[in-house]
């Protein structure tokens, strides 16, 4: 049994279990809008949610909450359905508010009938200036007091589709002067003549989202809906609403609130997402620069990654900005673990052993993962010429320099030592090769004095002839400012990084052709990479998933 301090939330349930609330009655859901991608904020509603049916046995609910059919889509529903899967957790049951919108009218209708609603017939601006401020009481609504069968009929009317749009809402009757605004008279329901993407046009009439929750909360018979904390003052009016129609002998569910997570250098909202795909800044949901679940998948991020920087971030009562380079420590943790080693040269210096033959090869056993003795061994192929990367040369350097210089010695990585003879230089006085020279005696791991000589420096490097060429995809932040969506007077749109995109061609072992989309490997000495879906039989394309160290860190 492990013993982790219970965070704020587990003290609830934990309190309520002492209380009147036993084991069985736990249940819990998730609940999106599907009007997008998830992204990595919901990462951490999802694992809290589906945490706490793993550490309660309880069931956890995938919900759809959709009841806005002007911007919800299939699409996104089977996003979120991919992406949940995806970070490794099973829902109970697959529900949606669509489906409970028979029940949700004839408990209205009830409501209309012991004079708890009542259709309003005004324009939605006068509805909004009868609201008041918080420190005057409201305005009542003229049709406050109409007929209950007047509402009645009206109500009708605008399920049949008989009402045009804007043309009445029907509103719970509760208090115009209550200091909670959104206890005074909050709308119901909305007239919308649109296709919904389960229901169709079979609804002309849809629920707001107050009253939808709470009771579909209710249906399912969920014991703690958890929810961000800028549903606070709603948790009154979800009380409220719940009184209409609770029955003794069943659970009342709970609202309770928890602080919102934002990621730093990004925007965590859906509807500002959707408006960097549709300006086309970022290439679609799944870009690998989003902050989407989607994105970070292609990006080469693993569910434990993500689900290791959830639960390292926890869950709290005061929202927060957590810096992505958090992010990033806990996917080159995990990508540390469990990627393999190999090589791949990204900005191509050519070496020329001019004491190897000519027109001749071999293949040296080299290891997978030195971290995994599971991970087994591969062969790379060596030759006369091979690329090392530009910066790892230099003709002249100081004794802190462990690379490459004229005169010196390094390791080639599962290969021989090899010195440095001479610098070739095109008219521009650009170093275009190196000559080199090899220990013959010196290959890793044949065991012989030479071969176990210690020199400073052990470089990456690929055979020219036997390279495969790959684009490389370098991504760097999306957004220059750390919180780009708080500032007053500028848009978010204006800190977007111009260079957050840059694609190169790289040289990589050969041993890299079978890799399919999604599998991720080091590059040794440069970071992890993972292979993109756009790669085709002609060419691989790899999104680095993460430099080695973090290169923003000082
Ligand atoms: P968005 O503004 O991105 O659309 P939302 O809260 O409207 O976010 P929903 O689809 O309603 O999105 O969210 C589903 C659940 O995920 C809700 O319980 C919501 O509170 C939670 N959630 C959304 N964003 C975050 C976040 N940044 N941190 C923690 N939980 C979040
Ligand atoms: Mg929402
Ligand atoms: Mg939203």
């Amino acid at each position: 049994e492990e013993k982790e301090p219970l965070n704020f939330i587990e003290h609830i349930i934990e309190e309520d279990l002492k209380g009147s609330y036993s084991k069985e009655d736990l249940q819990f859901r998730f609940p999106p809008e599907p009007n997008g991608y998830l992204h990595i904020g919901h990462a951490s509603s999802i694992c809290l949610n589906f945490g706490l049916g793993l550490r309660y046995k309880a069931p956890v609910n995938l919900r759809f909450d959709d009841t806005n059919p002007a911007k919800e889509e299939q699409e996104f529903v089977d996003a979120i359905k991919k992406d949940v899967s995806w970070l490794g957790f099973e829902w109970a049951n697959e529900c949606y508010a669509s489906d409970y919108f028979q029940q949700l009218y004839d408990w209205a209708v009830q409501m209309i009938k012991d004079g708890k609603a009542y259709v309003d017939s005004q324009a939605s601006e006068a509805i909004a200036q009868q609201k008041g401020t918080p420190s005057e009481p409201g305005v009542e609504s003229p049709y406050r007091n109409r007929p209950v069968s007047e509402s009645l009929e009206l109500f009708e009317q605008m399920k049949n589709g008989e009402a045009p749009e804007g043309s009445h809402v029907l509103r719970a009757k509760i208090d115009m002067a209550s200091s909670n605004m959104l206890m005074r008279d909050p709308v119901m329901y909305r007239i919308l003549h649109k296709s919904h993407h389960r229901t169709g046009t079979d609804w002309k009439i849809f629920p707001m989202y107050d009253w939808t929750h709470g009771e579909s909360d209710y249906i399912e018979q969920v014991s703690h809906s958890f929810c961000t904390l800028e549903f606070l003052p709603h948790r009154e009016l979800y009380d409220w609403f719940l009184d209409q129609v609770h029955e003794k002998d069943k659970l009342r569910p709970k609202q309770r609130e928890f602080a919102r997570r934002n990621l730093s250098h990004t925007v965590v909202s859906k509807r500002k997402l959707a408006k960097l795909v549709e300006e086309g800044v970022v290439n679609g949901w799944d870009d690998p620069r989003m902050p989407t679940i989607s994105g970070l998948r292609r990006r080469g991020y693993t569910p434990d990654s993500i689900k290791n920087f959830a639960d390292s971030i926890g869950v709290g009562k005061r929202e927060n900005l957590i810096d992505v380079s958090h992010l990033e420590f806990n996917v080159r943790e995990d990508l540390n673990k469990k990627a393999d080693r190999v090589m791949a040269v990204l900005d191509p210096l050519k070496v020329v052993i001019t004491n190897y033959p000519e027109g001749e090869e071999e293949w040296l056993e080299a290891e997978n993962n030195p971290g995994d003795d599971t991970a087994g061994s591969r062969e790379v192929p060596f030759s006369r010429e091979i690329y090392i990367e530009q910066n790892d040369f230099k003709e002249e350097a100081n004794r802190k320099f462990f690379r490459l210089k004229l005169g010196g010695e390094v390791r080639l990585k599962n290969a021989y030592i090899i010195k440095a003879e001479k610098a070739i230089k095109d008219d521009a006085g650009n170093i275009v090769e190196v000559h080199c020279s090899y220990d013959t005696d010196s290959k890793s791991g044949s065991g012989t004095e030479a071969s176990l000589r210690k020199v400073k420096g052990t470089l990456h490097w690929v055979s020219v002839n036997h390279a495969l060429p790959v684009e490389v995809r370098l991504y760097d932040r999306l957004f220059t400012d750390a919180s780009p969506d708080t500032h007053k007077d500028k848009d978010f749109m204006e800190f977007i990084n111009p260079n957050s995109l840059e694609v190169i061609t790289g040289y990589a072992e050969p041993s890299l052709e079978k890799l399919q989309p999604e599998d991720t490997v080091q590059f040794q000495r440069l970071g992890y990479f993972t292979v993109d879906r756009d790669s085709t039989s002609a060419k691989k394309v790899f999104n680095r998933t993460v430099a080695l160290r973090d290169s923003w860190a000082k």
